[in-house]
């Protein structure tokens, strides 16, 4: 808590968001939505999913977007993210930002946005590639910017990010200062939020992602968890039964008995894999059998509320009014320093 000039105690601002990219998996529910799940009931918590973000990459695939954006709410939704703790928005719902993302692109330089590091790697694969570079649209170029009045829209405190997305807020931090320079103290500058959780690989031990049909989603039936699980990389050098394993050369599976398992569970699977009592495939159905029984109340969830869309596309129209009200809110005080017409 933190005190505003009236002595009151205010919740401090959290602003965060997701591309829509579809069904979720494990490694965004370890690495970002169990972190927000509990930020939500100490802070004042702003989520956007972050339409106008997957149109900078996906502007010729806008058929899929709907969907996308039903099943990123779901999953949200299931895992415990709470609209009455929350406000979950669909950011193409939020015009403010589009505003103050033009008053901010003026005040940015444009070197500024060339060292993010993201597009430095995206211009780098495409250059690998042979790919023409004029697909890296001028609204691609312009995302880190794009963020920065996403996060600035609510002049948040602080950003959960993960170490390789700490230069976005760097960015933002940059532009609220030279704002505040220009036209006077008005934004706060926020900080990164650093999220502290183990990267979680892909079964095939690269990394996760849809694109790499390599991830266990949270809304997986328990015979498709179980059979992606059967996939998963092992130990390579435990060819058979009783050769005897070493649990940190197994590829990932002993990595999810850490995140699923007890510590005595843990415990055993370690010492039944350095004294071959059990099989790798043992060791797998026993795993699946862990991440079903885990994931059972989410996705239980995730099924009733698909019978309720009405009441989740309520929790979004509900969520984008809150966010327009907060963002008008500062665009309007941010406009009033700019001082365009007095
Ligand atoms: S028994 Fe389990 S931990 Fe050991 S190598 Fe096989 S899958 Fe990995």
């Amino acid at each position: 808590m933190s005190e505003n000039m009236t002595g009151e105690n205010k919740r401090q601002r959290i602003m965060s968001g997701m591309r829509p990219t579809g069904k979720l998996h494990l490694g965004h529910y370890f690495g970002v939505l169990k972190n927000w799940v509990k930020l939500q009931d100490e802070y004042e918590c702003y989520f956007s999913i972050a339409d106008w973000h997957a149109l900078t990459t996906k502007y010729n695939q806008t058929q899929d977007m709907k969907q996308n954006v039903l099943d990123v709410l779901l999953d949200w939704l299931c895992v415990g993210i709470d609209p009455n703790k929350a406000v979950v928005y669909l950011q193409s719902d939020v015009a403010q930002t589009a505003q103050l993302h033009i008053y901010l692109s003026m005040i940015t330089p444009q070197n500024w946005v060339e060292r993010d590091p993201t597009l430095k790697d995206l211009a780098k694969i495409m250059k690998d590639k042979n790919e023409n570079m004029s697909d890296l649209s001028y609204g691609l170029f312009g995302y880190p910017v794009l963020m920065s009045a996403d996060i600035l829209s609510f002049n948040a405190d602080f950003v959960p990010v993960g170490i390789d997305q700490v230069a976005h807020v760097e960015l933002t931090r940059d532009i609220a200062r030279r704002f505040n320079n220009i036209y006077g103290e008005y934004f706060i500058e926020p900080k990164p939020k650093l999220t502290q959780t183990p990267l979680l690989k892909g079964l095939d031990g690269n990394k996760m992602g849809k694109s790499f049909n390599n991830d266990i989603k949270i809304s997986d039936d328990e015979k498709t968890t179980e059979n992606k699980v059967k996939m998963a990389l092992t130990d390579k050098n435990r060819l058979r039964r009783d050769d005897k394993g070493n649990p940190d050369n197994c590829g990932v599976v002993y990595d999810y008995w850490k995140l699923f398992g007890s510590q005595n569970e843990i415990d055993e699977i370690c010492d039944g894999c350095k004294n071959a009592t059990i099989g790798c495939a043992q060791c797998k159905m026993k795993l699946a059998k862990k991440i079903n029984e885990s994931l059972a109340p989410q996705r239980q969830k995730r099924l009733e509320l698909q019978n309720d869309l009405g009441y989740v596309y309520d929790v979004l129209k509900k969520g984008s009014k809150q966010a327009q009200q907060k963002s008008q809110e500062v665009l309007d005080g941010a406009v009033k320093m700019i001082k365009m017409y007095k």
